[in-house]
């Protein structure tokens, strides 16, 4: 049987910090992304892609608020999901011809996911998560009064809204994506979902938030009994003391001594933390299975265990 990757795609493998954000620069810097999954994907390996979407919401969010004179600004929901097209779009183009120049003639299809969240779950209480354009004091608090955003004021750069970061509970598409698996390479989870609550009467409905992809991707990666979590971001390992003098490179974790790490601080929220939790948890649920966190560029060496952090439940 071959193994089963869940690749998680860092916001790196879609925008580079040197060029414009723009849709045409992404598609350049997904191409290369591509070869790096197709050269995955030539090794054998049955994979599904779920990538990340925050600075190019971001944008569409920004983009919508903008033009408000003009047409309706979407809901946070909707550019979530937009965002999830354009990008698996990119991807399937992309991802689709490396993969024919492999002769690996399978379709790549882009699944707009929605993820349940619990309406209870302590994230909305305290929204951390900024998303869209920058507002003064005065705006913000015409924001909030008018739609009940919640704002905050940004690092001294001015006032943003904030949602909140709950826990995927459960992916909606996952049959789909498991009807798929054995003859297509699917993108799904984009951003970490579109996330929605289940009503009373069993109807979904969008809210504003975020879910983490890493976290997303593990629970795909639970959901379709994935043998490796792939984590791909711009470090080749994971670090304590990280960016201190005496930083150092790990090239492998046990679920306690990860344990221990997080105790201690090593990983910074909302960028390592939640990777190396979501490494967790896949290890946790599958004790005989491992999760890698480490650079697009170093995937397949990782994977033949020469490189990256490797978490493994002892
Ligand atoms: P992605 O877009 O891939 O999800 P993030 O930028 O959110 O990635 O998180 C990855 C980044 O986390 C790394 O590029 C690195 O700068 C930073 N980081 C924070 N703490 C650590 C750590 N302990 N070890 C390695 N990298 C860390
Ligand atoms: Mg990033």
């Amino acid at each position: 049987m071959p193994e089963k990757i869940v690749i998680a795609l860092g916001g790196n493998a879609l925008q580079s910090k040197d060029s414009a954000p723009t849709a045409e620069a992404q598609l350049e810097v997904v191409k290369k992304t591509c070869e790096y999954v197709a050269e995955i994907s030539g090794r054998g390996y049955e994979i599904a892609v779920v990538h990340g979407n925050g600075p190019q919401v971001g944008r569409i969010v920004q983009a919508s608020e903008a033009a408000k004179d003009v047409v309706p600004p979407m809901p946070f929901d909707v550019c979530g999901a937009m965002s999830q097209g354009y990008i698996g779009y990119h991807i399937q183009q992309a991802l689709k011809y490396a993969l024919n120049k492999r002769d690996r003639n399978y379709p790549v299809v882009t699944i707009a996911t929605q993820v349940v969240v619990d309406r209870s779950d302590p994230a909305f209480q305290n929204p951390t998560k900024p998303i869209g354009s920058f507002y003064t004091q005065e705006e913000a608090q015409a924001l909030s009064a008018e739609k009940g955003y919640t704002m905050r004021e940004d690092s001294g750069r001015g006032w943003r809204r904030v949602v909140a970061s709950p826990i995927p509970r459960r992916i909606v598409e996952i049959h789909a994506v498991k009807l798929l698996w054995d003859d297509a390479i699917v993108i799904t989870c984009g951003g970490g979902g579109v996330p929605v609550v289940e009503n009373a009467d069993g109807t979904l409905e969008g809210v504003a938030a975020v879910i983490d992809k890493d976290l997303a991707a593990e629970l795909l990666a639970e959901q379709v009994g994935a043998d490796v979590l792939l984590i791909l971001t711009e470090v080749e390992k994971v670090a304590i003391r990280y960016g201190k003098p005496d930083q150092q490179d790990l090239g492998h974790m046990s679920l306690a001594e990860a344990a221990r790490y997080v105790e201690e601080g090593h990983f910074a929220p909302g960028s390592m933390l939640p990777k190396v939790e979501a490494a967790m948890k896949f290890v946790r649920a599958n004790p005989g299975k491992k999760a890698i966190i480490t650079s697009l560029d170093k995937a397949l060496e990782a994977l033949d265990g020469k490189t990256g952090t490797v978490v493994t439940f002892a």
